[in-house]
């Protein structure tokens, strides 16, 4: 790293030195003001004052990015190549610190972060590295003619991500565009932000040109404006939610920039009676992983009438066996929720399906775990509720809840599971169980969603397209289909008598 000027500091996070700086042009720069990051698993104490970018940091970031672009098209797919893969290998080293660092910050799993979240994103950057080599241009003769379509590098990306599984998302985002010969500007959220910096440390140390990985820390109501409406970004890249997507693309829309945006979900999980009802209750009370904060999971249990009862108790027998507790404890599968403000949103969903009617079938309240020796209010758990709506147009069917929080239907036909299933606004996935191998293709092909698993959940192949339907999303992440929204494609065609 150059000479640091402008560096606030860096923080101790589990033992793991982590700068609460932004990483600009290969540089650490800070702001004059600070926002405070907390642990969940320890709200009543500061776990970092960390740097809030404004304008002159989206300015600051963006100049570095567009400085940096030429370079680094110029590199092409094989000379880009060796630096995402050093990328990659220092993340492997690092894993045990940038899991003890995100279990802290994020509250995810320490188990699975160390042994398959954070290795996921190494294999980010080594999968793009390795498709973007492989490219063949398509060439072919017409016209008396010779046309070849060439992918060219786009220009400086935004890359902006939320606060769920941080650091597997931000690689998952950021892999394509650098390995496309994008420069990036990577704004992480800000009710998780340090794992992104350990990220633009390793980029550091491999040796990433500076300017081609830029990291601005903020809230994003402040920085998130003047770095999505800038001119000289050439490709706006969002996960998170629909409300905030609609900002970045009205900011999309004035500059004529390509946007992705990979946004809520409202899974359906259908169960027929004729399908592994244990694989199906064991998948349907996993939904309680991570307190429910992830955007693929099925959260709307539509079962087959006449396997509702036994379909009930297993789940309730699955249920029965989460532990709430600390995400450091690998006992624990239900970790505490982001943040006070989360869980006083996903409460007030659950007081509003019981005014409205809705029945609670388990849980609907706050958790303080056995021993726990904080303050109650600091406890960041809700017990895994389901919940047995009075109509399918009630809200906790409708809309996001992204908590531990299921809803439960029954349905007599095919027909009738369908329209329940894509019966909202969201589209990201859907889940099918069934014996029946027919109806695996007969209800899985009629389920309205960017990925629908049967028989099988969160099974990802890193070079399926990956987005969602409706409110869910535009654009696809995943394989060639990312590398391609990165990419100016352009048809050169030269005319085949042409001679030198
Ligand atoms: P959010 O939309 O509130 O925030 C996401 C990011 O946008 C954050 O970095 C935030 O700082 C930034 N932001 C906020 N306002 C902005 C603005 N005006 N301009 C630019 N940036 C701005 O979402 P969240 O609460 O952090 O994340 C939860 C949501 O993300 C859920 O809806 C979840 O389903 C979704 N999600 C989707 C996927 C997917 O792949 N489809 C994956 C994970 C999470």
């Amino acid at each position: 790293m150059g000479d640091d000027a402008g560096v606030r500091s860096r923080v101790s996070v589990a033992g793991v030195s982590v700068s609460v700086d932004h990483y600009v042009g290969g540089r650490r720069l800070s702001s004059p003001t600070t926002f405070e990051n907390r642990s969940p698993s320890d709200w009543s104490t500061v776990l970092a004052e960390v740097s809030a970018g404004d304008a002159a940091t989206a300015d600051a970031a963006l100049t570095a990015a567009a400085e940096a672009f030429e370079g680094w098209a110029a590199l092409g797919p094989t000379g880009r190549a060796p630096h995402l893969r050093r990328l990659a290998d220092l993340i492997d080293e690092r894993v045990a610190d940038i899991a003890a660092v995100e279990c802290v910050d994020m509250g995810m799993r320490h188990e699975s972060l160390r042994n398959r979240v954070i290795g996921r994103g190494a294999r980010n950057f080594r999968a793009y590295a390795e498709l973007a080599e492989q490219h063949e241009e398509r060439v072919w003769s017409s016209n008396g003619t010779a046309n070849r379509v060439q992918r060219l590098p786009a220009g400086p990306a935004v890359v902006i991500t939320p606060w769920n599984a941080p650091f597997m998302l931000a690689t998952w985002k950021l892999a394509p565009a650098l390995a496309a010969g994008n420069p990036v500007v990577l704004k992480p959220a800000e009710w998780s932000p340090l794992s992104a910096s350990l990220l633009a440390d390793l980029a550091d140390e491999a040796g990433l040109p500076p300017g081609v990985l830029n990291v601005v820390q903020g809230i994003g109501s402040q920085i998130g404006p003047p770095l999505t409406s800038d001119r000289r970004v050439r490709r706006l890249s969002f996960t998170g939610s629909p409300a905030t997507a609609r900002a970045i693309g009205t900011a999309a829309a004035a500059n004529i920039v390509p946007f992705t945006a990979e946004l809520g979900g409202k899974g359906a999980l259908v169960v027929f009676a004729d399908s592994d009802l244990d694989a199906a209750a064991r998948t349907a009370a996993g939904q309680y992983d991570d307190s429910g904060q992830v955007c693929l999971a099925g959260t709307r249990l539509l079962v087959e009438a006449s396997a509702a009862d036994d379909f009930l108790a297993r789940f309730h027998a699955r249920a029965d066996e989460h532990l709430l507790g600390d995400a450091h404890d690998d006992a624990t599968t239900i970790t505490p929720m982001i943040h006070p403000t989360h869980v006083t949103r996903v409460e007030g969903f659950i007081e509003r399906a019981l005014a409205a009617g809705d029945k609670v079938l388990r849980g609907g309240h706050r958790h303080v775990p056995d021993g726990w020796t904080g303050r109650p209010e600091d406890a960041l758990w809700i017990e895994p509720t389901l919940i047995a709506p009075a109509s399918n147009d009630s809200e906790i069917v409708q809309h996001e809840v992204f908590g531990p929080v299921l809803t439960f239907q029954t349905f007599v036909d095919e027909d009738e599971a369908i329209r329940l299933a894509n019966s909202t606004a969201y589209g990201l996935s859907a889940t099918l169980f069934t014996g029946s191998a027919e109806r695996a293709e007969r209800v899985g092909g009629a389920l309205r969603a960017g990925t629908t698993w049967v028989n099988c959940f969160l099974v990802r192949d890193l070079t399926a397209p990956f987005g969602g339907l409706g409110i869910s999303g535009l654009g696809r992440e995943g394989g060639d289909h990312a590398l391609e929204f990165h990419a100016d494609l352009k048809t050169l065609q030269i005319r085949e008598d042409t001679t030198t």
